[in-house]
């Protein structure tokens, strides 16, 4: 709960009434301008007061929050110049990739500097004709000094229509005012002419307003069935958890992208979410609501129930969390789950998608390496991080989105089945209750006592933990899918299988273009990523429709000669087919009444 670690909730509610009345005098002040926009520039003038100490140390962040890889915000910034409050210009030192030294100063410092941007997601800025679309971290340079001090934002806006979406407090002067930092920091901003769409939600406690700002080229008719769409999953999500978190200032913001030059993203904040597309909602068939369906679940899980370990977020480098297969995927089971109650999935879709994930994770050989608390702490290498040298991740890495979502089926489906009337659901709520609405953070521990004290049965909290979250076993799923009316079998159990790996048709032969999986035949044949298939048996491997006719010849357990190119050399070996390891989850047509009834509680709309 990155707020209330810094303000109590009662200095909070005189923040919030003080924001309406005799506004705060900010410590610092930013002004954005956009006059070079059309080359993706911005200009930013920060005016910190009062400073005390001798030299002003300023800093780009190196993180941002909900991101976990490092990423250096300052590459794009630049044309930095300082000065007095007379106007007098003060010595700037560079002193490490993202530090500035000011000194000499007044005690008032005004920095300028341009900014540079043009990815439009989560992470980045992206400033162009149509939009300036800002995430803090990438924007803003700021002082440690001025941390828990409050800041404020002004915006020239270019254009007549532009408007200002933001979970920031607006003032009668027109600035926009954050408490402090971590505030700032975690409040994105749109600038452009989007529409939007609002509307009251409420339950027994509290009333707040949830508002859509959508940037786009569609249809207003097209954005009112999403919005439709989206009220569903808002009012189904708040049935799991009973109740809506105390957003501040009785406001929710979705922050919508959905235009051709964006990247596709979603990014969770407090009381606000950034959702970019570079689909519309036509060409993606309103696709876009499962991911608002798992950023919005985030306002309950990992904005205020909160893992120990990410507490406070740190600007200056990586954070790494062992909990992100609880905080993200199960998240992301939630996210899929809340569409079959809302009805945008039916059935069918709804176990493709479950056996998709299975599928992933069954195969993976990186569970023999890393638990799913392990796979979490790969994070800051994995989420949206770039490097230049190849990893193995094919074999040694799962993500903790599908690896969590998949624990998180597991467990709900163990509830249903073996514990009368229980479910996640019923986790996610005291969970919710115990530390998420009181801003109390939760470590792996509090998460196995919470199950042991949910279920009066702490002997099968520890040995789903031991076994699953922190071991490297799976849950029998076939078993678990029988209690729900449900069929998990083999997809196709008489073909023969020798690889997973993607095959590319080049120059008359099969280039095996990803890493393949340790344990498959082509993996134990010797055959890797780059490698190219020549012969199977008497078939020459010309195209993927060759492959497949020799595949067809034969069944598992049966032998071949394959002849490959690795690295300018050939090489024959025999390789031993064995039988497709994939997965496919149907409905039980013979369901027993009990089976189907469970089913409905787990997939239908709940009271
Ligand atoms: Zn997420």
């Amino acid at each position: 709960m990155r707020l209330l670690f810094a303000l109590s909730s009662l200095t909070l509610l005189s923040f919030s009434l003080l924001a309406t009345e005799t506004p705060l005098k900010p410590a610092v002040s930013y002004q954005l301008s956009f006059s070079n926009r059309a080359h993706h520039e911005a200009a930013i003038q920060a005016r910190f007061q009062g400073v005390s100490s001798a030299n002003l140390l300023l800093s780009m962040s190196s993180a941002s929050p909900g991101r976990y890889a490092p990423h250096a915000f300052a590459k794009n910034i630049y044309d930095l110049n300082a000065t007095d409050s007379a106007g007098n210009l003060l010595p700037l030192q560079r002193i490490s990739p993202s530090q500035w030294s000011v000194g000499q100063h007044d005690g008032t410092v005004i920095v300028r500097y341009r900014l540079y941007g043009d990815r439009g997601d989560g992470t980045y800025n992206q400033i162009d004709r149509t939009h300036a679309h800002l995430n803090m971290p990438a924007t803003l340079l700021f002082a440690e000094d001025y941390a828990q001090r409050p800041a404020s934002l002004r915006f020239d806006l270019p254009d007549p229509n532009w408007k200002v979406a933001t979970q920031l407090q607006l003032h009668s002067d027109g600035s926009y005012m954050a408490p402090d930092l971590q505030y700032l920091m975690d409040s994105p901003v749109e600038l452009s002419a989007y529409s939007q769409r609002s509307w009251k939600v409420a339950d027994q406690q509290s009333q707040a307003t949830i508002h859509l700002a959508l940037h786009h080229q569609g249809t207003e008719q097209h954005f009112d069935t999403f919005v439709e769409k989206a009220k569903a999953v808002v009012a189904e999500q708040q049935k799991i958890f009973g109740e809506y978190p105390q957003f501040d200032y009785g406001q929710y913001l979705f922050i919508a992208d959905y235009l051709p030059d964006v990247d596709g993203d979603g990014m969770e904040h407090r009381n606000s979410t950034i959702l970019t597309d570079e689909r519309s909602l036509k060409e993606a068939n309103y696709a876009q609501i499962e991911t608002l369906s798992h950023e919005f679940f985030h306002a309950w899980n990992v904005e205020r129930l909160r893992p120990a370990d990410l507490e406070p977020f740190d600007f200056h480098r990586a954070n790494m969390s062992r909990n992100l297969w609880f905080a993200e995927g199960v998240t992301n089971y939630y996210g899929k789950l809340v569409l079959s109650r809302t009805g945008h999935f039916d059935l069918a879709t709804y176990l493709d998608k479950t056996v998709t994930a299975l599928n992933k994770v069954q195969q993976s050989p990186g569970r023999q390496f890393f638990a799913a608390t392990g796979m979490s702490e790969m994070a800051p290498f994995v989420d949206a991080a770039i490097s230049v040298d190849p990893t193995n991740y094919a074999n040694s890495y799962i993500s903790y989105y599908t690896f969590g979502e998949v624990l998180g089926l597991a467990l709900d489906l163990t509830l249903r089945s073996q514990f009368e009337g229980l479910s996640l659901d019923l986790l996610m709520r005291k969970l919710w209750q115990e530390y998420g609405k009181v801003g109390r953070p939760y470590t792996e521990q509090d998460l196995q006592q919470a199950l042991a004290e949910l279920t009066a049965n702490p002997d099968f909290a520890k040995n789903f933990f031991n076994h699953y979250v922190n071991g490297q076993q799976l849950p029998d799923f076939e078993a678990l899918f029988v209690a729900m009316g449900l069929e998990l079998a083999a997809a196709k159990p008489t073909q023969a299988f020798l690889t997973a790996a993607t095959l590319v048709e080049q120059d008359k032969a099969l280039k095996v273009d990803s890493n393949t999986l340790i344990g498959t035949p082509l993996y134990q044949a010797g055959v890797d990523k780059g490698d190219v298939l020549l012969t199977l048996g008497r078939y020459k491997l010309s195209s993927k429709a060759q492959w497949d006719k020799a595949l067809a010849r034969h069944q598992a357990g049966e032998s071949a000669e394959l002849r490959f190119r690795s690295r300018g050399k050939t090489y024959t070996t025999q390789v031993t087919f064995s039988a497709d390891p994939s997965w496919v989850l149907t409905e039980n047509k013979e369901a027993t009444t009990a089976q189907l009834a469970r089913r409905a509680l787990w997939l239908k709309a709940q009271r």
